[in-house]
């Protein structure tokens, strides 16, 4: 499958993992758009929020579950924002289920 996400947790693309167990991938983003910028992905190829079902789902609770996790290693202590974008309206551009983590510095409400 041609997929970017896919070839990262395979290490066919080469990336700066900071999270892994039997579930879970997580990397620093390519182009941070905050101090810390780092993507959560399934071990499981999963489009997108709307490819998730009965099946699928424990890969997104064992995801949220590794979160506190990855950004207590970041040092987030203070907050961060997590995003999944879904679908072309919101600019989803990997279309890899895959949950964005942003902080180390004040992040205001704009969500749009
Ligand atoms: P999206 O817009 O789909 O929500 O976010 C995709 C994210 O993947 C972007 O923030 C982009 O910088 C990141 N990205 C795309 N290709 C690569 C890559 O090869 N390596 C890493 N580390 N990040 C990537
Ligand atoms: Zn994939």
């Amino acid at each position: 499958m041609d997929c970017i996400f896919c070839k990262i947790i395979n290490g066919d693309i080469p990336s700066t993992k900071v999270y892994e167990d039997e579930w879970v991938y997580a990397f620093k983003d390519i182009n941070p758009m905050a101090p810390v910028h780092i993507l959560v992905i399934p071990k499981e190829h999963i489009c997108c929020a709307n490819a998730v079902n009965a099946e699928n789902s424990h890969y997104v609770a064992r995801i949220f579950e590794a979160i506190p996790k990855i950004a207590a290693d970041a040092g987030l202590e203070n907050g961060y924002r997590i995003i999944s974008n879904c679908g072309p309206d919101a600019d989803q551009t990997v279309l890899h289920l895959h949950f964005h983590i942003l902080g180390g510095k004040k992040l205001y409400s704009q969500l749009v």
